[in-house]
């Protein structure tokens, strides 16, 4: 028997409709704040994920899916959504295109990642980039657009962690400083002994030596006047927003390409150190990957991980019943005009679903011919019908059928035509 693969899931029951909720609230929210949808291909040139996410990263040296196809290019099932973003914007010129360059996308992601909860190898994440705005509005824009998702979710206990990764004038002396400061400690292991050189942040998040550091020298000491500006107003917008957050020396995000602002929601539904959400600026993406100097801020969530979260703050219980409406028929003769009747319940012909006082949104069942009218109303029951429309042969001769309410048990008899 086969099976899904490791890591993988399939998405069916309780979490297909939560991740269609979570798309649709997700939306709503994006759109509000005038973010529009760009959809990019699931693989890229393996190249581009290299250049911008960094070498000395462990989705790079660990996590992605590379292949070549028959041609011989080396390709990647995408890890995040940011890199296909900024190529995206790069190859269509959208700086030229738009008057305002916000975006966003939903989609599959890949990483081999060793599997746990909410983690998954194949995962959907959603995410927004707001290129072409180096001010810090556009900072508190992004991180208050994600916790609004988050709220509408009904995600209550979140921290946001904030940080400042500085600029390439000030990250530099930072970076001297942390690679001094690692050098002291004994026994690091094999990931950072071999990142101290090439990425010394990197080693903030190792999780096997992350307990022998202390008084670890702190990016904060070391921005600049321009950098300590613009994180201080960043905060100056979010607390006007009357949003808040802590400010964490400590997070740095797994990702090189992330300069000034960093962020991360947590929640305390889903426990540890985990982030559900994640951002932050990259002035130098955009050139880096051979475009203009157009500095960008984004965030990416975790579907899955967003919806464990969700789970535990009854999500699920809140997304409304369906109206179902099932219809039964109680003799073997009136299966066309019944028959008839569900599909033009479906398409709405003649505005029947307004005519009888139906909802807007009905989900339309039946008609069963080889069951016996009482196991259709208990197929009814099991689906969880709110109505059902009974035809009868001595109704139907009268030109009437029967509307059962399922909730009250209340029978009217209505005219067909
Ligand atoms: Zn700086
Ligand atoms: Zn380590």
């Amino acid at each position: 028997m086969y099976k899904a693969p490791r890591g993988t899931h399939d998405i069916y029951g309780q979490m297909a409709l939560g991740l269609e909720k979570l798309d649709e609230i997700s939306r709503k929210v994006f759109k509000r704040h005038n973010f529009k949808e760009v959809k990019t291909p699931i693989f890229e040139e393996a190249a581009l994920f290299t250049r911008s996410i960094g070498e000395a990263t462990d989705i790079v040296e660990k996590e992605m899916y590379l292949f070549e196809d028959r041609k011989g290019r080396k390709l990647a099932l995408r890890p995040e959504g940011t890199a296909s973003l900024v190529r995206a914007y790069i190859e269509h010129r959208f700086d030229m295109e738009d008057p305002v360059n916000k975006y966003f996308y939903c989609g599959d992601m890949f990483r081999y990642e060793r599997p746990q909860a909410g983690r998954y190898r194949q995962f959907t994440q959603m995410g927004a980039e707001y290129f072409n705005n180096p001010n810090p509005t556009a900072d508190a824009e992004i991180i208050l657009l994600a916790a609004d998702i988050l709220s509408q979710l009904n995600i209550k206990e979140i921290t946001i962690h904030l940080n400042s990764l500085g600029c390439s004038n000030c990250r530099p002396i930072f970076r001297q400083k942390l690679v001094e400061y690692f050098s002291s400690i004994n026994d690091l292991c094999e990931d950072c002994k071999r990142r101290l050189e090439k990425n010394p942040l990197r080693l903030l998040d190792c999780k096997i030596d992350s307990s022998k550091f202390t008084n670890v020298p702190s990016m904060r000491q070391c921005l600049c006047d321009d950098c300590k500006n613009h994180f201080e107003q960043v905060q100056a917008l979010l607390k006007g927003a009357g949003c808040n957050y802590v400010v964490d020396d400590k997070l740095v995000r797994g990702l090189d390409y992330y300069t000034r602002t960093v962020f991360e929601i947590r929640s305390s539904a889903v426990g540890s150190q985990d982030a559900i959400c994640a951002g932050g600026r990259y002035d130098n993406l955009v050139k880096e990957l051979g475009g203009q100097n157009i500095a960008s801020v984004g965030f990416a969530l975790g579907s899955e991980r967003v919806l464990l979260a969700a789970e535990k703050t009854g999500f699920f219980d809140s997304i409304k019943k369906d109206n179902v409406i099932f219809i039964a028929v109680a003799d073997e003769e009136l299966v066309i005009p019944a028959f008839t009747f569900a599909n033009n319940l479906i398409t709405n012909k003649d505005n029947i679903i307004e005519k009888l006082n139906l909802p807007k949104d009905i989900i339309v069942e039946g008609p069963f011919l080889n069951k016996s009218l009482k196991s259709q109303f208990k197929l009814a029951d099991k689906i969880g019908a709110s109505k059902t429309i009974i035809f009868g042969k001595t109704e139907y001769d009268q030109g009437k059928i029967l509307i059962k309410d399922m909730s009250t048990q209340e029978q009217v008899l209505i005219n067909l035509h």
